[in-house]
Parts: C-alpha cells; structure tokens; sequence
C-alpha cells in the first residue's frame, strides 16, 4: 500500500491534487515547523487530472501550518470581557442547543444565523443547510463565497438559467485567444496559469489579453495589457461589442439559433464607440481595437475572470457583459472557447452545487423557486412549506441585522470576518452587539475569535475525509491522513450533533462523510449539477471526475469520456441552455461606474488583493515561515508621478483614509500601479500588522442581483507621515 494519501490543496479553487506522506519516513533534523512539531510531506498529484503534478508554494508549504495554534477544546465564557474557560462537547452542545432553541421559539428562526466558507468540504455545507434551511426552517446560512464569486453565479444563472462554469482547464490549451479580466491568475491561481504560459510561450501565434489597471506579473505576459480605469470594464466590453459588430465579426447564425434578447444589447453597445470608450477607459484606440480584432480573428477565444469583476457593485452586469462577447461571437460550447470563472476558495464550487448561499438550495436549485421547495422539502421528509421562501439573509445584511438587533445568535465556521468583510470598523462594532456568536474553527487566536462566547475546535485539512470541486467541476476526494487534534471534530460531525440535540435524529444519523455525501448526491438527480454517478468509493478507486456525472456515466472519468471531444468536459456542447426557451440570453447594460468615485476629498482610487504566497487572512500562511519570509509586511503601491506631487518616497509611511476609517502602509512607488489608483494586498489583519487593514477603508455597496460588496474598489486620500 502506498505511503501517500492522496488529497486535495485546500487553498485556491485551481484545486490541485496533493500526495501526502507521514512525517516519521522523513529526516527527523530538517523536518520540523519553528516549534518542533514533525511536518508531513507534501508533493503533487501526478495523476491528478487538473493540476498534473504542479503545486504552488501555498500547496507545497501547506503542512507546516497543521500544528500550530490549534483549538483543541470547546471553551465558552458568558460575555466578551471575560476569558474562556474549557468545557466538554457535551456543555457545549447543550449550551448551543438551549441557545438556539430560546431565540427560535422568542425571536423566531429568522433570528439565527450561520456564516460559512468555501473551505468547507460539501459534505460540510451540506449538513449546514440540512439544519438551518430545512430543520430550522430559515435561509439564513450565507458563505464567504458571498464575497468572492456570487456575481458569478447570478451572472451565469441569468445568462445560461443554470449556475455552472461552462469550460475545463484543458481549454487552456486549446485556445488561440485568451482574454484575462480581474484577474491577476499568475498569482491568485498560479497552476492555471502555469497552464496557460506554458502553452502562450510555445504558441506565439496564441494571443493573451490582460485587462487589470495594475501591471501585474499575469499583464506582463500578455501580449495586450489594457490598464483600464477601476470601474471602466462595462464601457471596455460595450466597446469591444461595438467594433465586432462594426467589423462584422459575429456569428449570426449562432445568435439566431442559441440566443434571445440581442436587439436590447445591439441597442446599448451603438453607445460605446471606440472614441468615448478609450477616453473612457483611460486608453488608447489602437488598443482597443487591436483587443476587438484578436477576439474577433480568433476562432476560439476563453475568457478568465475572477474578484476583479465579481466583486463589484455592478459584478452581475460585468459578468453577464463578457458573456455577451461569447454569444455575439458563438465562442461556447467547443474546446478553446468560453467564459471560465475561477473560484476563489477551494470549495466555493461545492457550496454553490450543495446551496451553501442564503439564496440557494442543494442541486443547483434557488430559494424562490416553489417546485425547487417542494422537491427539497419532499426529499429531506419534512412538511410542505418547512423551507422558506424568503432567501436568507446574506453576509452583510448579517452585519446589519447585527446592528439592528435582527440577529440572536450567530455561528461562525471558517472564515475570518473581522478581516475579510467591508468597512471593518463598523463589522467590528455589530459583531460586539452579538448577543450570542458561535465561532468554529481550527485555529485559535484569529481576529474573530475576539468576538465569540463559544469557540468550537475543528478539524481541518488532512483531519477528514470529504469532497471538494474546483473551477474545472472537477471533483476530488480529499482523505484523512491524520487524526484530529485532541478534541477537534469535522464541521459536519458538529452540525449534526446539534441537529439531532434539537431533536432531528432520523434527518441526521450518518456513521460517516461517505453516507453525507451519497445523500447529497441523490439530490443533484436531472439537475443541471448531476453527480448521482460520483460517491467517496468510486473516487478513491477512480481518482477525480467531472461533473455533470449522472449514474448511467459510472466507470468513465467524467461525462467527457464517454461523449467525446466536444461534450461533458465542457457544458453546452449541444447550444442548448438551461433557460426555459433553451437559448442564452444577452444582457444588456450600461456602465454605471464605481459605487464611490474619486473626487476632491479623496482622489484615489483604492483596489486591493491577494500575494503569490498568502492566502486570504493569513489564518494558515500567516504561521509558515517561508511564506512570511516571501512577503514580510504591507505596502501599498502608488505611481511614481502622484508620489512625486505627494513627496512621498520609497518605504515612506503613507496614512490612507477613506470616509469609513484609516490604515498605514510603507510605500513602494512603481510604475506598476496607474497613476490615480493604488493597491494595497488584502492579507493583513490586527493579529499580524498594526493598521494596515485594507477593509478599514472599503466599503458594502453591493451588487443589486449578486449582493457581493465591492470590495475591489474605493476612494481614499494619501498622508505621507513625515520622515524625522
Ligand atoms: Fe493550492 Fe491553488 Fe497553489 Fe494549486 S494553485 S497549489 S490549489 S494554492
């Protein structure tokens, strides 16, 4: 038997295969974290079908953080003032269950609230929506994927009528265009990107197109890098739908056959010529046109994108705005060619197909859809109209139903919103209104820890076998390869217990993941999302397979194997869509721009994100060495011509202020930023810096449909702090 468990990076949604080795068959003097704990060995999945072998720092350093500052017992205290004291699981439970009951039957179950995180494994988020949106009858369960690809969602469910991204990393390979938006993919989703250079480099005639206001080290690959203005990429897409019209390089046979609503488009994009669009977007015609002629003369074009267009006051329109392009151009549903999402999370796809969004139900189906109720409610035995029909609250209306006594009692599960939420200082003061927060997590201190009457200790990665799927709807097994730490139980494990504390035995007698899971599958049956031919023992004989996977597909790799080139890798193969006409539907929209523009009083725009090496709040990356070596501290980027109006020099102090609070960063001038703009990275809490939060300063105006906030983009004002 092989020494390596095989598992899944939990980190990016690239999702890479990992192999995973005991420390004891290591060399005891060299394997060691900085406090003596062995660490396991980590290498890639050679036969891991999306990643190949390759792993970025984050995955090959992960195990290192395994051991260190663990929670490893239940600890409670009554207010926020006083310290924890440890209790047994069985104090807890009957703690929780109490709780949860006294605000169900005084407040009602609107009043309870569960935040989750793409780090759960879907058998996690499935057991989390069993209790709160089916048991507990409130759509209260909302995930930090909120944050980072729910404009995706909506966009793709308005488009196609269905959730799901359409294309495969193997399109990677196979495209001649490759357009790049909001996303900066060499560092936030490094083995895609890997992917893509690899095959640009040795393609010359491959064009890659990045659009991002920063010269990240993904635009300096590109062979057109369109620095846009934060908030201009409705005007670039209209303007690039403009000139394909104008130069004839649609694809009207496709729009007639597979598309509705392109006169309303066609309406809007007559608005965007390249004059107004290039002055616009701050640049320059030729630009613009030679984007709208590589898109044009391609025969397969992909599209990437990732926070920079989700997370938006306008993500949906953005979203829905590049698969425009697609269908005005017939550019879906053949290898090379689509508009791919990459999640953020590894998990963030599991959640979307398990309902792990306050306005979702499991198996692609949506909270306001009466027959997606009703199939529910018949599945899971419970009484007709048990599920409500109001989607749930999301994660900052959580925040305000804080604020206005809305919430009695929160629970917490892998996710650090004390740094990742807008406008900090107001999330900060409604968590402290908490009347009751549930917090549970792997590690303790974390920035929310300081917030919670009760911390539960989880495990986490390598502690529990359960399934995740990453971009490419590739879906892997992630086994256990070591026991939890002392007391430390699965997330899914803690949910049901208090499941069947308050009563719901029968709904919740699993003896394993594997039982969760084959539950869960049942219910992706004739769903766009179907998986019922996937379960935890064809994964471990089989390795990873894609979905759509019905039962019929059971012994092939995914549904692609048994039909071909052109079908199951990819969706839409047949041009047929998931809406009720079965054709895409364009949408038309105008640019409204940023939610705060600059002006007078604060003339920079503000955008953030992540490193090469951190990984969202640095709860895992921020305890390994390596990684805190590659980037030591905060900075913030500014042009050198505003540094220089500005005074400020290289490693200056720089106070930044919005209207909402106030960080401090070291400056670095570079010509990599667009003057008018600068960048801070995202990764800094109050546990690993002083002041140099970028959510102190940004702001929860959110997108109508999606109702992500915009976290990528606010108005700020420089103070250079004087050098004595
Ligand atoms: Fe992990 Fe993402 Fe790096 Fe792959 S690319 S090793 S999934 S962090």
């Amino acid at each position: 038997m092989s020494e390596f468990t095989k598992t899944l990076c939990p980190y990016c949604g690239v999702g890479c295969g990992l192999e995973v080795s005991p420390p004891a068959q290591q060399n005891k003097a060299t394997n060691r974290d900085s406090q003596g704990n062995p660490i396991w060995r980590v290498r890639g999945d050679k036969a891991h079908p999306s990643s190949q072998g390759m792993v970025c720092v984050k995955g090959a350093t992960i195990a290192e953080s395994l051991d260190k500052n663990r929670l490893h017992y239940p600890m409670v205290r009554d207010s926020l003032d006083q310290e924890f004291r440890r209790v047994s699981w069985d104090e807890a439970f009957n703690l929780i269950t109490q709780r949860i009951q006294t605000v169900r039957f005084t407040q009602g179950p609107e009043a309870l609230c569960m935040y989750g995180s793409g780090q759960f494994q879907t058998e996690d988020y499935y057991i989390a929506q069993k209790l709160m949106k089916g048991c507990l009858s409130t759509n209260n369960f909302d995930a930090n994927s909120r944050l980072c690809m729910s404009s995706a969602v909506s966009g793709y469910i308005q488009s196609f009528g269905s959730d799901g991204p359409p294309c495969c990393y193997e399109d990677l390979e196979l495209t001649d265009c490759a357009f790049l938006i909001g996303t900066n993919t060499a560092e936030c989703h490094p083995i895609v990107f890997n992917r893509l250079e690899k095959y640009h480099k040795k393609n010359r005639k491959v064009k890659m197109i990045v659009v991002d206001p920063r010269r990240t080290p993904t635009a300096e690959a590109a062979d057109l890098h369109l620095a846009i203005r934060p908030g201009t990429d409705i005007d670039l897409l209209n303007g690039i739908a403009h000139l394909l019209m104008r130069w004839n390089y649609v694809d009207t046979m496709f729009m007639d056959d597979c598309t509705s609503n392109f006169p309303a488009y066609a309406e809007v994009i007559c608005h965007y010529p390249p004059e107004i669009v290039a002055h616009r977007c701050g640049i320059s015609i030729e630009d613009l046109e030679t984007a709208a002629r590589y898109w044009g003369e391609s025969q397969r074009v992909l599209s990437l994108w990732s926070m920079g267009v989700n997370q938006s006051s306008e993500g949906t329109a953005k979203v829905r705005t590049i698969i425009n392009l697609h269908l005005m151009t017939g550019q879906i549903g053949k290898p090379g060619a689509g508009p791919f999402s990459l999640t953020g999370q590894p998990n963030a796809m599991g959640g979307r197909e398990a309902g792990g969004l306050a306005h979702l139900l499991p198996g692609y189906r949506v909270v306001k859809n009466p027959q997606h109720r009703a199939e529910v409610e018949e599945f899971w035995g419970l009484k007709p109209g048990q599920i409500s029909p109001n989607p749930g609250l999301t994660a900052w209306d959580m925040i305000t139903g804080l604020e206005n006594d809305a919430v009695g009692l929160l629970w917490i599960a892998a996710t650090n919103p004390a740094v990742s939420m807008p406008d900090l200082e107001r999330t900060k003061k409604a968590l402290l209104r908490s009347p009751f927060t549930i917090y549970q997590d792997a590690y303790y201190p974390t920035e929310t820890s300081a917030y919670a009457h009760v911390l539960l200790p989880a495990a986490q990665w390598g502690e529990k076998t359960g399934v995740m799927t990453n971009s490419e709807r590739v879906v892997t097994l992630c086994s256990a390869f070591r026991q939890p730490p002392r007391e430390a139980k699965a997330d899914w494990e803690i949910f049901a217990e208090v499941g069947r504390r308050l009563g719901f035995e029968k709904e919740f007698a699993f003896a394993n993941s594997a039982e969760v899971y084959a539950e869960f599958v049942k219910l992706t049956k004739t769903r766009p999302c179907e998986m019922t031919g996937i379960s935890h023992a064809q994964l471990q004989l089989e390795g990873p397979i894609q979905w759509p996977h019905p039962e019929e597909s059971r012994g092939s790799r995914g549904a692609g194997e048994a039909g071909g080139e052109t079908s199951g890798k990819r969706l839409y193969t047949d041009l047929r869509f998931h809406t009720s006409d079965g054709r895409a539907r364009f949408g038309a929209y105008y640019s409204k721009g940023l939610a705060e523009p600059p002006d007078p009083d604060y003339p920079f725009v503000l955008t953030n994100g992540r490193l090469y090496g951190h990984w969202h709040t640095q709860t895992r990356t921020g305890r390994i060495e390596k990684i805190c070596k590659m980037h030591p501290q905060p900075f913030i980027e500014i042009h050198p011509r505003d540094a220089a109006k500005l005074g400020i020099v290289d490693n200056q102090s720089v106070e930044v202020r919005s209207r909402r609070g106030k960080a401090k960063f070291p400056a670095k001038v570079t010509k990599a930023i667009a003057p008018g703009t600068v960048f801070v990275p995202m990764h800094w809490g109050s546990l690993w810096a002083d002041n140099a939060e970028a959510n102190a300063l940004t702001h929860p105006e959110s997108c109508p449909d999606s109702l992500q906030p915009e976290l990528k983009a606010c108005a700020v004002q420089l103070i250079p702090i004087s050098v004595e």
